[in-house]
């Protein structure tokens, strides 16, 4: 048997697991019998799905071990994070459910009665679920329970990194009553699998998380009139401390912030905004904290922190940390002297056009300027052309309020950072964040066309 994308075990290089990629004429057949499958899937009673995504629920919970075992392998996470990753996605499937006649009875093909008419809320279609290499499991769940409630057909294509999880994702839901024609999988790279899936014409919609690079690259191959599209992308996020802030709590989330999941997190921290005032107090808190990160992760794990899949990331990373340094950036930490190890730094007077002040960086560090004025924290939290998270640490409600309105963020924190989430609230970004919205009361909606019945 003919064996094409081999994943690997990035904690010691080892082959992981070998797949057969799916041909080109196999994608074609895939949409084209999800297109007719849907007509029966989007006829399904409510109570029916909410069993199926139920049973997806709790399966995962049984299958824990196999999906863990995948997620730190492949996507190199720590075994903690892939426990909560897979817990978090298991109440997402149940989300759906709950949802599904919950507090919503709009959101799939059933009527509103207006003066003379109605909306009915259909099914979009088939939607190409494109996903990243970072949260393979977590990302799949935002979306693929949500549109299957709307009565969608899904075909995913998780990263040619990290497809194991979802593999035994797809096993589960064909065993809990899912047609296997209403959600497939993809195996494959981007560049060959991924363009070929999005650019069927019999596509209704592409949800597509990873790189902003990628989203143009996707744009370009479909046709944006007839496609729906929801991207979710890169983020550049920026934390501002004022003032008033409590600057030891505001250096402890920071840290987490930083360095979860490696750095590696769309949502993750990377540029730091202090007031002039307390800078000093901050830079000591940072680098303490930082240390402190790492320790505790030495202690939990064999590795300090979770690595990058690619070469290509650490050399790319490496040439912009050259740059900044050759325009004048200072380093005021260092944890690690191997070039091909990713550990926490930090870094001050960065040139604003330098790649290390203005794109998302996918790693540990942090960049740091500070302010006097209001307006001046806004502008350097705001620059470049992100728009995903944003964080705040002040005790005034007043500059948090202000805050949420002027910062170019998705989802703002204040003075906390993702160990809160909630999931029936939205997430998504601005900018070349995305224009996607996940979560939240209307996840399903997102996944239906309204038409207007009048008569
Ligand atoms: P990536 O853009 O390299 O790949 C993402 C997916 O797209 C993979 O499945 C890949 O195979 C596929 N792909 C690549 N080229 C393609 C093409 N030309 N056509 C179609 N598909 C193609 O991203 P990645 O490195 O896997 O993930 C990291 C990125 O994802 C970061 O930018 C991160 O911020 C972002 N991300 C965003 C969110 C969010 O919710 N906003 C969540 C997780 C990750």
């Amino acid at each position: 048997m003919a064996v094409n994308l081999i994943t690997h075990d990035i904690r010691n290089g080892m082959i992981y697991r070998q797949y057969l990629a799916t041909s080109d004429s196999e994608i074609e057949r895939m949409v084209e019998n999800a297109q007719r499958a849907i007509k029966d899937w989007s006829k399904a009673s409510i109570s029916s799905k909410q069993k199926i995504l139920r049973r997806v629920s709790e399966k995962l919970l049984f299958e824990q071990e196999r999906i863990i075992e995948a997620e730190v392998s492949e996507s190199g996470k720590f075994r903690d994070d892939a426990i909560s990753d897979l817990y978090a996605a298991s109440k997402m499937w149940e989300m759906a459910a709950e949802i599904l006649d919950d507090q919503n009875p709009d959101a799939v093909n059933s009527k509103s009665k207006l003066m003379d008419g109605y909306e009915l809320n259909t099914p979009v279609g088939v939607v190409a679920m494109i996903t990243p290499s970072n949260y393979p499991i977590i990302v799949l769940s935002e979306r693929l329970p949500f549109a299957l409630a709307a009565g969608c057909a899904v075909i995913a294509k998780p990263s040619e990194f990290t497809p194991t999880s979802t593999l035994i994702v797809q096993q589960i839901c064909h065993q809990c009553g899912v047609p296997p024609e209403i959600f497939a999988v993809v195996i494959g790279d981007g560049v060959q699998s991924g363009s070929k899936l999005v650019s069927n014409k019999l596509i209704n919609m592409v949800s597509f998380t990873g790189s902003t690079a990628t989203a143009r690259d996707i744009v370009s191959k479909i046709d944006p009139i007839s496609v729906r599209t929801s991207f979710e992308l890169g983020g550049k996020n920026s934390a501002v401390i004022f003032e008033d802030a409590d600057v030891e709590k505001a250096c402890e989330s920071i840290a987490y912030a930083a360095t979860i999941n490696g750095g590696r997190a769309c949502i993750a921290i990377s540029r730091i905004v202090v007031h002039a005032s307390i800078i000093s107090d901050a830079e000591v808190l940072l680098k303490q904290n930082l240390i402190k990160r790492l320790a505790a992760n030495r202690t939990l794990n064999e590795t300090d922190l979770p690595q990058p899949i690619s070469e290509s990331h650490i050399k790319k990373l490496n040439s912009w940390v050259d740059t900044a340094l050759k325009l004048g950036a200072r380093e005021i930490l260092i944890t690690s002297n191997k070039k091909s190890q990713i550990a926490p730094r930090i870094f001050s007077n960065l040139s604003p056009f330098v790649p290390l002040f203005s794109e998302e960086l996918f790693a540990p560090y942090l960049t740091l300027n500070s302010f006097e004025k209001y307006e001046e924290a806004i502008e350097i939290a705001n620059a470049g052309n992100y728009g995903l998270a944003g964080y705040c640490w002040t005790k005034s409600g007043t500059i948090s309020d202000r805050f949420s309105r002027d910062i170019y963020a998705g989802r703002i924190w204040i003075n906390s950072d993702m160990r809160r989430m909630n999931i029936r609230l939205s997430i998504g970004g601005f900018r070349d964040s995305g224009n996607g919205r996940e979560l939240g009361v209307d996840a399903i909606k997102r996944y239906t066309a309204s038409r207007t019945v009048i008569g």
